[in-house]
């Protein structure tokens, strides 16, 4: 058996290999090392994949969010809600652009932010609600759109986990995560589902006013050169990166559904265990691209079930160990222990197993006996 990885990019990288390596070789041969022809033709094929008006490339999925918000006006003290559970660049470029990060508790299900919990943290200070398409499974958007209506407040979604995901409205209308709220922030980190070979990001909208602004906003607030408007950042995605990400973007429907059928294997393995709760999918099949297969286990020690199954060569994860509203940086007394009831639960009961476009038969077997007999013990 292949040794099981928590994401096999080797063995994603040796099936793509000439296609990655001659598009890396076209960025050599011209030297357009810094946006230039093969960043362009990235995002106007990302653009058409997504179906969105406009893709701005930049560094990385946390500066992405960060110039969402910077591009909405958004100034110090407004409120942001966001979600208790997610990775911490969410809330930190909230906190760093001095904005209030407002924390809410997730649904037990889905682990996406709860609706109900956003309408009870409304203040006249709010300005925006950052949903975060968790574990590659979108929020709840159409009534996140809808709260977001009624008290005009700008939605930006962290699309990090869940590029290529599709969201479907009652009506059966479907369009792709990252599309639906003002503007949206994706990351091409490595393990990201559309992942390059370094960092990178990009900030997605149908607002053409809103991306001129973000154009300037990226590139030391220029929107003609060397006539600064507004204060910016440097941040652009890499010639070598978005060769990458050209090279891989044709794959990406692919990679997810693999993803898929490696979530549907665990899936039928753990169907009978009374213990364990599979990953809940919210309606049709395309709207989860599973960046993490997450267990929710109850009744069992979760952190002697991750020691035993790395000793048993399995690495896995806990995303996340900590909820946000207790993490040093982000505590407030404003919050109630009783308001994060679920992440609060959560944080004990999570579990991630190893989910990549490479997993075979043979490795899913091994993981999945492993996990029973650990559990059955
Ligand atoms: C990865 C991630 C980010 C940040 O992306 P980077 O490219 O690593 O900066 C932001 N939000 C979520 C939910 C993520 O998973």
């Amino acid at each position: 058996m292949k040794k099981i990885q928590m994401v096999d990019l080797k063995g994603q990288y040796a099936k793509i290999k000439d296609v990655v390596n001659d598009s890396i070789q076209e960025v050599l041969e011209t030297t357009a090392f810094v946006n230039g022809p093969m960043v362009h033709s990235f995002q106007k094929n990302l653009e058409h994949y997504l179906n969105v008006k406009h893709v701005i490339p930049c560094a990385n999925g946390t500066d992405a969010l960060q110039i969402a918000m910077m591009g909405l006006g958004l100034k110090p003290g407004d409120e942001v809600i966001t979600t208790d559970f997610t990775f911490a660049a969410t809330v930190e470029v909230i906190a760093l652009l001095q904005l209030t990060p407002v924390l809410v508790d997730v649904e037990p299900d889905t682990f996406n932010i709860n609706v109900e919990a956003i309408k009870n943290a409304i203040t006249p200070k709010t300005k925006a609600i950052v949903p975060v398409h968790l574990f590659g499974q979108c929020a709840n958007m159409e009534a996140i759109m809808e709260i977001a209506k009624a008290h005009n407040l700008y939605v930006i979604e962290d699309n990090a986990q869940a590029i290529g995901a599709t969201y479907t409205y009652k009506d059966g209308t479907k369009v792709k995560a990252g599309t639906i709220g003002d503007v949206s922030a994706t990351s091409f980190f490595p393990s990201k589902n559309l992942g390059c070979y370094g960092d990178g990001g990009a900030i997605f909208t149908n607002n053409d006013e809103l991306a001129h602004i973000i154009r300037g906003i990226v590139n030391h607030g220029m929107y003609e050169r060397y006539h600064h408007d507004v204060v910016g950042v440097n941040s652009r995605l890499d010639a070598i990166q978005a060769a990458v990400l050209e090279a891989k973007l044709p794959n990406l429907d692919s990679y997810n559904d693999a993803r898929r059928t490696a979530a549907n294997k665990y899936d039928a393995a753990f169907k009978d265990e009374a213990k364990i709760t599979t990953p809940f999918r919210n309606g049709a099949e395309d709207n989860h691209v599973f960046h993490q297969y997450t267990l929710k286990v109850s009744g069992v020690d979760r952190d002697a079930l991750a020691k035993y199954l790395n000793e048993n060569d399995i690495p896995c994860g806990v995303y996340y160990p900590i909820p946000l509203h207790n993490q040093k940086a982000y505590k407030d007394s404003r919050y109630n222990e009783a308001d994060f009831k679920v992440t609060n639960q959560l944080v004990k009961e999570v579990i991630s197993l190893p989910m990549h476009t490479e997993l075979d038969d043979e490795q899913i077997d091994f993981i999945t006996s492993k996990v029973k007999a650990f559990i059955n013990g």
